[in-house]
């Protein structure tokens, strides 16, 4: 089975077009949550994604903040800015989608969250040390997570369980052992200083994953933010990835 792994596509539809013409035919699509947020297309996100193969989709936190699930207070004032821009903008549709997606679930025998598996909406797993602990809260091999929007993946050691943790070169596979954690990292608000478009594809047959890297028109997608006065950091860090 061939899955595409996305997460935190922050309303970015110019590169989430490019991810999903990267990644070819896949047999399913697994969405880590943030689907909107940030960016300028909110609704053609959501639209795209739903076309997609077997889409299992979680809800994130700007989710559940863009659909009034979650307190605006709990973001700085520039995110806060755009959720309130992005409130208005929402169709009946997205607002539906976004309220029937979980913040956790489970598929084909991997655990699916979109921040941590102890706080599957608001954690930060940025260190081996948060990471250590939420070996604890999941039971399967291996779980995908986004959130930090920089790819990496933590591994434990099967004799001693110490937590390791991997930066990831692009487009570069990687085997699915020992057990691990694993951030995609961001489709369409990078923040590990490569401004590509990131993703992953899982190959459940060959027990790999690849750590996939893609270009996209950043400049047509900052336009359209300028257009709608979105933050201007949130503009220029797509260029800079970070
Ligand atoms: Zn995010």
């Amino acid at each position: 089975m061939r899955v595409l792994i996305l997460s935190d596509i922050h309303a970015n539809r110019t590169a989430l077009e490019a991810v999903l013409h990267a990644a070819g035919q896949v047999d399913a699509t697994w969405c880590l949550g943030d689907v909107v947020g940030y960016g300028p297309s909110p609704n053609e996100c959501v639209a795209l994604l739903k076309e997609q193969p077997n889409l299992v989709c979680l809800r994130g936190n700007h989710d559940a903040a863009a659909i009034g699930d979650l307190a605006l207070d709990s973001f700085n004032p520039e995110a806060r800015a755009s959720l309130e821009w992005m409130r208005d903008l929402l169709d009946e549709a997205t607002v539906k989608f976004l309220k029937s997606c979980p913040s956790h679930t489970s598929a084909e025998g991997f655990t699916l969250v979109h921040a941590s598996p102890r706080q599957p909406m608001l954690e930060y797993l940025l260190d081996t040390h948060a990471a250590a602990e939420n070996f604890d809260y999941f039971d399967t091999d291996h779980c995908f997570v986004g959130h930090t929007h920089v790819p990496v993946e933590f591994k434990m050691n099967p004799n001693t369980n110490r937590v390791s943790l991997h930066t990831l070169i692009p487009n570069t596979a990687y085997a699915l052992k020992p057990r691990s954690i694993i951030n995609p990292g961001s489709v369409g608000q990078p923040r590990d200083r490569d401004p590509r478009a990131a993703f992953a594809i899982l190959d459940t047959g060959q027990g790999k994953w690849h750590h996939q890297r893609v270009e996209y028109d950043i400049p047509s997608v900052q336009k359209l933010m300028r257009a709608a006065h979105l933050p201007q950091r949130h503009v220029q860090r797509l260029e800079t990835g970070w």
